[in-house]
């Protein structure tokens, strides 16, 4: 089996495109399958090295490795299009040669105005033949006439049928089919040249791609099949359309959505492995009772007739909710260095000499059971760090309410004499002091949290207050009662 990844290098990763990326990967590990990543970068107004990078890195982020493509190489290099020009130029021109394709002079206007007629009268407004069997003479006008061609693909008079990996059969009616354009005038070849020239000439088996691509599958058949008959395909691939992802509103989630945007997800500190088994979960799913797995638990039952075909809705807080999973089942040792990047800057709002090693081994256990993303540990942790918590005023309000002070003062008090060697300790004392002005634990805590940290929510209480340390706490009460 010998599958593909041909992202085109515009704009910046998204989460569609991960997903495609995933399931093809998932399905040719899980085959043991040959991954072929190629670069779809014949578009040079909309291409650009620095989305080459981006999508480089983020598949090296997410973990995915690849069998022949860049930097690895392989039999069928290169594999960014824009490097295989010549190819392009070549089989366009053995396609006219053998009457697959042909030339078409006809120009935007006159396209645009016949599209309006057919239109306005009921009929197929796509290309319409104009230019299929132009006498000498005709080309020969057209010529004087300064116009020049582009490369029109015949298509043949016939239905296509086949069946979808993950939709069943499908049928097109060559009138829905028209002829159409797969070189630009100016020479330059089209995606629906070079995409299926290339998935023939490196051999690909199945291609796994979103259903918005439906529509050039018949076309692509078509192609296929004369390259099959000029000896440069040896089969038509197999297809499966994976499902339409929606966002917001019901709406196809766009490349444009910032929801959609990889980087995003990064920057939060969503882990590669969370985001992956959320997105795996946009068409597919491993069992009904099963949302948390590993991406090796995904490989070993991942099959694409189990792909649903039903459009897909992301949901942000789901996603969350299966990283904060995968956050817990890292080792205590793995998350702490995890969070590194979020612990320094530009993120840590603290001095960097600040920052205390000893005192993040002993939170970072805390931590981990908290978080959904990994950037929230910055304000988790400030506390610790800052030489004074930051107040937000809300929580302050929220906390501080008549008779805080005087709770403050008891705990003060216990807390004073409680071992600061143990949270349950410190925990007695505020227990303790709750009891003495007729609190619960839960009220009797929230002056103290927010005099310490800051915040009305945050890590564990005590476990926080006994890393923090007996005089800073003890001063910190201090501070919130003057
Ligand atoms: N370069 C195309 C895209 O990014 C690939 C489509 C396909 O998988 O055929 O949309």
């Amino acid at each position: 089996m010998r599958v593909r990844f041909c992202p085109s290098p515009t704009g910046n990763p998204h989460v569609g495109l991960v997903r495609t990326a995933l399931f093809n990967w998932a399905f040719a590990r899980h085959h043991q399958g040959t991954l072929v990543f190629r670069i779809e970068d014949t578009d040079a107004a909309r291409d650009s090295e620095e989305s080459y990078n981006q999508l480089l890195d983020a598949m090296r982020w997410l973990g995915f490795d690849w069998d022949e493509g860049p930097e690895v190489g392989g039999p069928h290099a290169p594999y960014r299009q824009s490097q295989r020009m010549d190819i392009y130029a070549d089989v366009a021109q053995k396609l006219l040669d053998g009457g697959y394709a042909y030339h078409c002079y006809c120009s935007q206007e006159e396209l645009d105005s016949r599209r309006e007629a057919a239109r306005a009268a009921g009929k197929p407004s796509g290309y319409d033949g104009h230019c299929r069997d132009l006498s000498a003479e005709q080309v020969e006008r057209y010529q004087a006439e300064g116009r020049t061609p582009i490369v029109r693909f015949r298509m043949p008079d016939e239905t296509i049928t086949f069946d979808d990996l993950v939709r069943g059969e499908l049928t097109f009616t060559a009138e829905n089919v028209p002829d159409y354009g797969i070189v630009r005038a100016n020479g330059a070849p089209l995606y629906t040249l070079v995409n299926p020239v290339d998935d023939a000439l490196m051999e690909i088996t199945h291609v796994l791609r979103g259903e918005d691509l439906l529509s050039s599958t018949p076309r692509q058949i078509a192609l296929y099949k004369a390259l099959m008959e000029l000896g440069i395909a040896k089969r038509v691939p197999a297809f499966g359309h994976l499902p339409y992802v929606m966002g917001e509103g019901n709406k196809k989630l766009s490349k444009r959505d910032p929801q959609s945007s990889l980087n995003l997800y990064r920057e939060r500190g969503f882990l590669p492995e969370g985001l992956l088994n959320y997105l795996s979960l946009l068409g597919w799913s491993l069992s009904a009772d099963k949302d948390i797995f590993t991406i090796e638990e995904m490989v070993e039952a991942f099959e694409i007739s189990d792909v649903n075909p039903n459009p897909a809705r992301f949901d942000l807080k789901k996603c969350e909710a299966i990283n904060a999973d995968h956050i817990r089942m890292l080792e205590v040792k793995e998350f702490t260095e995890r969070c590194r990047t979020w612990l320094k800057a530009p993120f840590a709002p603290w001095a960097p000499e600040a920052f205390d090693e000893a005192k993040w081994q002993a939170i970072a256990p805390h931590a981990q059971t908290r978080l959904k993303v990994l950037s929230e540990i910055t304000e988790n942790v400030d506390f610790l760090f800052l030489p004074e918590p930051v107040f937000d005023e809300a929580s302050w309000t929220k906390a501080m309410k008549e008779g805080s002070d005087a709770l403050l003062r008891t705990a003060r008090e216990k807390l004073e004499t409680a071992d600061w060697t143990s949270a349950e300790s410190l925990k007695e004392a505020v227990l303790a002091a709750g009891e003495a002005h007729g609190l619960k634990l839960g009220k009797a805590q929230a002056p103290v949290r927010v005099a310490v940290t800051g915040r009305t929510v945050g890590l564990p209480l005590f476990e926080s207050l006994e890393v923090l340390g007996k005089e800073k706490t003890l001063a910190r009460i201090d501070a919130a009662l003057t």
